[in-house]
């Protein structure tokens, strides 16, 4: 049985989930993504897995188009653990209260990247907050599966392709999806975890100590939103200065360590697969919103069921316009990340001299770029001294 190269499956795990047979199995690749290895000796051809797969069912994919878009600034207790404007709680708070279950990205002990599964608030909690790298998935779909089954409401929480694998899975499993509220999120492309991996190491080596935690989307004080912070277990803490001289955030923007398959994405469209998509909102154009630098959410609601799930929602601590998506339209509504010319150079590097070598060569890695991160983290704490929130 084939599947689709590595390069271009998105490690959803439609086809590990639906295989009948355990046949499947998630692998990582030399980059650290979750991607399918079918045992021949245990498949017995039934071509399910291919069947699943909507990489490979393209026609079969329903996208629908935005029916509300707004603006959405929640209380400052969730939105300060949140990326943006902490919509994705009070989503997943009315599935609690349902009695339902919320899927969502964490981190697990070794702080790599995973879903997982919660049925109180306070588990839910730990899915707040952008983790760039490729989360595995593992059973959280069978999972689903089962939940629904049960009678509860499911809210799930990932990619859109993570997304389209899931109701490609449900739909194969004849399951009655009424009780099912998907959403995404406008996406730039997932990491990669060897990368991050190597990135976690270099900071504990330079700071001689273990992160204890992690967090991608800081907001460290106004307007900082992008800045990763991470807490050592000898007290110390690491505060990034900005995007470009972080390690992370600059091969990430540069579009050299994410997923291949995220450079052919069949979802980076205004019109999405799942019932609710959310993203960041920097800028809000003449709207009645207050921005005060701490994130806004951008959202859309693409389904009628999504619409009527969003209508039961406590919004009374909430700032909340609706608006025009036109208006907020950004890269990866239009079309996929474009691959930097030297990703396959950087990786070969990177596979045969490690990430010090291929930072260097292709990144920002070099002496001189760590004179000027050096000088930028200066700066930084200069300027942000007694305004940094705690
Ligand atoms: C890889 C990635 C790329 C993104 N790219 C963009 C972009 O280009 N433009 C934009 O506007 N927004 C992007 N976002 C989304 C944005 O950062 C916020 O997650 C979103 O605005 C929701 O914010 P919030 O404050 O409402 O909720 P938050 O509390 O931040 O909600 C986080 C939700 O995202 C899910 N999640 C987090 N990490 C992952 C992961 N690795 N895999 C699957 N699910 C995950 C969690 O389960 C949770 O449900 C991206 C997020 C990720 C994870």
């Amino acid at each position: 049985m084939e599947l689709l190269d590595e390069n271009k499956c998105t490690g959803c795990t439609a086809c590990y989930s639906a295989c009948p047979v355990h046949a499947i199995e998630m692998k990582e690749t030399k980059k650290g993504f979750f991607v399918p290895s079918i045992d021949s000796d245990k498949c017995i051809n039934c071509k399910l897995c291919q069947k699943t797969c909507p990489e490979m069912n393209i026609e079969g994919i329903n996208y629908n188009q935005p029916q509300h878009t707004y603006l959405a600034k929640n209380e400052d207790a969730i939105r300060m653990n949140s990326s943006s404007g902490g919509v994705f709680l009070s989503l997943a708070q009315e599935i609690i209260k349902r009695e339902g279950t919320v899927y969502g990205a964490q981190y697990n002990s070794a702080i790599m990247v995973e879903h997982g599964r919660a049925s109180d608030i306070k588990e839910a909690k730990k899915f707040c907050g952008s983790k760039y790298i490729q989360s595995n998935v593992g059973d959280a779909f069978s999972h689903v599966l089962d939940d629904l089954k049960s009678g509860k409401w499911v809210y799930f929480s990932g990619t859109a392709c993570q997304v389209s694998g899931l109701i490609n899975y449900l739909t194969k499993k004849n399951c009655n999806m009424d009780k099912l509220i998907t959403q995404d999120f406008i996406c730039h492309g997932v990491a990669s975890p060897t990368f991050f991996a190597d990135y976690k190491k270099a900071l504990e080596r330079k700071n001689r100590a273990k992160i204890v935690k992690f967090n991608f989307r800081g907001k460290p004080s106004p307007h900082k939103l992008q800045n990763i912070i991470v807490d050592f277990d000898n007290g110390k803490r690491f505060i990034s200065a900005s995007t470009s001289q972080d390690f992370f955030y600059h091969h990430f923007f540069k579009n050299l360590i994410i997923k291949p398959s995220c450079f052919n994405c069949k979802y980076a469209n205004v019109k999405r697969v799942a019932d609710i998509t959310l993203g960041d909102c920097y800028h809000p154009i003449n709207e009645n919103i207050n921005n005060d630098g701490y994130g806004i959410s951008y959202f859309q609601v693409n389904t009628e069921k999504g619409l009527e799930f969003f209508g039961s929602i406590d919004t009374s601590n909430m700032e909340l316009i609706e608006t025009d998506c036109n208006k907020y339209i950004q890269p990866n509504m239009k079309a996929p990340s474009e691959k930097n010319p030297n990703y396959d150079a950087f990786w070969n590097e990177y596979e045969t001299n490690g990430f010090k070598a291929a930072i260097k060569k292709y990144g920002n890695g070099s002496i001189k770029d760590e004179m000027k991160r050096i000088a930028a983290q200066i700066i930084y704490k200069l300027k942000t001294k007694g305004q940094v929130r705690q």
